[in-house]
């Protein structure tokens, strides 16, 4: 038995070694992404579809990591949020969205949004509220053009204290969305009361929309309660042209996927902007 037990203990040992050695490994390189300038952030334009004109990017977040090339958020949000560090990074993500944003204002695209996605350790520490009304402050930026994407999830945490701070925001004219609508358990009525302006429906609902009847039905559902009480929409993840044009039949505001770009670096996001007017201009 004795034996048996080292074994298995071998067995498990060195992949739990693994991942533990892994996640301190990313840690602390990502300790020193703030410092060295490695984060950068992505843009992807959101479309709205009733006037076929950009209203908004989202920022996301990627890490120009030495030796990785660029490193996607799934594999290093987790790191950030699991030690704290996402407080600081998301501080860094406000400043530097809002700071381009009111540089895109500038540059001739006045009223551009950009949506901030937050995390729910941002919420539980640090200092979020000081840190949005920094970024603004600093940058310019209308606080109408900035969005702040909540999850459901971190809604119905039990914090009252972010009920108070989403009324705060709404009261300044900061906007508030949504994401991944769908997957959490929030109800509509709830949101409203909330006074958010907007839905994100998740990905997952659109992927399958085409083939998939039931999927079609609760986009559809969820499109017209928010219609009832005033939410706008966005559908995350349009990857062709036939589903945009049923999500526009269907009600849909607003739309984001590959289908108009993938998210770009500032600079690809400017010329994306150009040709996008051209395009629409010619049309
Ligand atoms: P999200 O906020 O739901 O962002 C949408 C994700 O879907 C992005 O992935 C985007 O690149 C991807 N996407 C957009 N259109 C399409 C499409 O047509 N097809 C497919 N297959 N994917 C599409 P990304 O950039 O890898 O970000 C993943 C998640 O990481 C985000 O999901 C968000 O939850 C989180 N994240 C990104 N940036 C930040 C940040 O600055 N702070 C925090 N806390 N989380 C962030
Ligand atoms: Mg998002
Ligand atoms: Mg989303
Ligand atoms: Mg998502």
């Amino acid at each position: 038995a004795k034996k048996a037990g080292q074994g298995s203990y071998r067995f498990y040992e060195p992949q739990m070694n693994r991942e533990l050695r892994r996640f301190v490994e990313t840690r602390d390189t990502l300790r020193l992404a703030l410092p060295r300038e490695e984060l950068v952030l992505h843009y992807q334009p959101q479309i709205e579809l009733g006037a076929g004109r950009v209203v908004g990017v989202e920022a996301l977040l990627r890490w120009n990591r030495p030796g990785h090339g660029l490193v996607m958020p799934g594999d290093f949000i987790p790191v950030a949020e699991g030690s704290g560090l996402i407080v600081p990074m998301g501080r860094w993500v406000l400043n530097e969205a809002c700071r381009q944003a009111a540089a895109w204002h500038a540059g001739g695209r006045p009223g551009l949004v950009v949506a901030v996605n937050l995390s729910a350790v941002q919420f539980g520490q640090g200092s979020l509220e000081q840190d949005v009304d920094a970024a603004l402050a600093s940058s310019g930026l209308d606080p109408a053009c900035l969005e702040l994407e909540l999850t459901e999830s971190m809604l119905l945490r039990d914090e009252p204290g972010i009920l108070d701070l989403v009324r705060r925001w709404r009261t300044r004219g900061i906007q508030v969305s949504i994401d991944d609508f769908g997957t959490g358990y929030s109800s509509l009525a709830y949101l409203k009361r909330l006074q958010v302006n907007k839905l994100k429906i998740d990905r997952s609902f659109i992927v399958d929309m085409a083939g998939n009847q039931e999927d079609r039905a609760i986009v559809q559902a969820i499109i017209e309660m928010a219609r009832t009480l005033r939410l706008k929409t966005i559908a995350e993840g349009v990857e062709d042209a036939t589903l945009a044009s049923q999500l526009r039949f269907m009600g849909c505001d607003e739309v984001q996927g590959y289908l108009y770009s993938r998210p770009l670096p500032a600079s690809e996001l400017a010329t994306w902007l150009r040709q996008f007017d051209d395009r629409s201009r010619s049309r």
